[in-house]
This record gives C-alpha cells, structure tokens and sequence, in this order.
C-alpha cells in the first residue's frame, strides 16, 4: 500500500521541491518526496522544525490501517467519509475528505512500517467527534512533540535537506490538487 502511495505521489514530482514547513505536513510530504526519488528541501522559518506538530497530541484519525485490521477494528475508506459528511453537515469539501478517507489507511501503514513510527489503534474511542469507529491511532507518549522528533529522524534518514531561519515569502504552486480534483469528478 505505501509503495503504491508513493508511486502516485512521484508522478506528480518536480526533480527538485521546496517545502515550506517543519510541521507534519511538510516533514511526511518532503519524506514522501525523497522515497518517490525527488531532490528536496525543506525550508523552515524557525531555528527547529516543530509548528503546532510539537505541541499537539500526535493523534492520528485513519481507516483501513494494518493495524485497526489487528485489532478486528471493522472500518473503511467509506464509512470514513460518510462520517466527515455527516460531522460537518454536509459542508465539508467532498473531494478533500474523500482523499483524506481513502488515503488515511495508507498512510497509517507507511507510518508505522516504512518510518516506524510506534502508532497503535486506540480502542474504545470511536463514538468521540463523529468517528463510528475505533479510528484513532496514538503513539505510546501521546505527545506530538515525539511524532515530530520521530518524522525529523525518519526524515534525516531518507535525506531530506531541513534548512532553518528559512523564512519563505514567494510560494509557486503545481497543479496537483486541481489534476486530483478532475481524475475524482471524471470517475
Ligand atoms: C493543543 C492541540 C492539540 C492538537 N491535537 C491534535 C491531534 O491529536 N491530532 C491531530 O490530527 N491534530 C491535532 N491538532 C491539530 C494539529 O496539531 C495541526 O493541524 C497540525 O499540527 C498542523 O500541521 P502542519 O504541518 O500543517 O503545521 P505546523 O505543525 O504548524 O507546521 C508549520 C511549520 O511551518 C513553519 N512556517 C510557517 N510559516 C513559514 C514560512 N513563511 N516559511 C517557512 N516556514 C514557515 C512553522 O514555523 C512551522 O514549523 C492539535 C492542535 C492543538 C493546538
């Protein structure tokens, strides 16, 4: 599943990208980046990559994961989306949280098998916040000052140039979001 995740990320990549942001977002995006073989940097404004990442709970919402399946959690890309529809009212982008539905299992494997990152299904969560499964994964520590400490490892690991005091003022973006948008609305 992550290799397939990956491949699909490549064939939207530029030889060389530049992110901004030491957060989640930028540390997995830059990571992927370096697996789908693109040269990257990452350009962070503060002297350490950290962003609201660090201080938050390193909670991960994902269905379909290995690991929900371990623990006969029964939940799917589907039932996923139908929740964040009916969460939000019927308000939320279709599109967005269909990605994020189908790409969350995925994800939580590449996690925790490709980067080794120590994520475990919580049980007893689902009914919390909309979720009608256990969907939640958390880390021993429950704290996202770990998940960044562990994506800045897995990062060094897999290459990624981390520039700090890099504050970026002038973003170019690459169409991958709208091309993502047709494929879906095509189908
Ligand atoms: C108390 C709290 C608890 C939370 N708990 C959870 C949870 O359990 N699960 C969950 O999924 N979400 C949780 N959230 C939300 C979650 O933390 C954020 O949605 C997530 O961390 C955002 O990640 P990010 O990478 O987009 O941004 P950030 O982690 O904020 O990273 C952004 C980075 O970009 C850098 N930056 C900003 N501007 C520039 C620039 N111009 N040039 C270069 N670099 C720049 C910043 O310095 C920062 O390092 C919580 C939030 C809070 C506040």
């Amino acid at each position: 599943m992550a290799s397939r995740l990956i491949k699909h990320i490549s064939q939207w990549l530029p030889t060389l990208m530049c992110l901004s942001s030491g957060g989640a977002a930028g540390l997995t995006a830059t990571i992927a980046a370096r697996q789908a073989e693109a040269e990257v940097k990452l350009l962070e404004r503060d002297a350490h990559p950290a962003g609201i990442t660090a201080m938050n709970q390193g909670n991960v919402c994902a269905a379909g994961s290995a690991v929900q399946r371990e623990a006969s959690v029964e939940d799917n890309a589907e039932r996923f989306y139908e929740d964040i529809i009916a969460k939000t009212r019927g308000t939320a982008d279709p599109v967005m949280a269909r990605l994020v539905a189908e790409a969350s299992g995925a994800t939580m494997n590449w996690l925790i098998g490709d980067l080794g990152i120590p994520y475990a299904v919580e049980l007893g969560w689902g009914g919390f916040f909309g979720h009608s499964a256990d969907r939640m994964h958390a880390l021993p520590s429950k704290t996202g000052l770990k998940m960044s400490e562990q994506l800045q490892a897995a990062a060094a690991r897999a290459g990624v140039d981390v520039v700090c005091g890099a504050h970026v003022q002038i973003l170019y973006a690459l169409f991958a979001m709208s091309n993502k948008r047709n494929q879906i609305n095509s189908t």
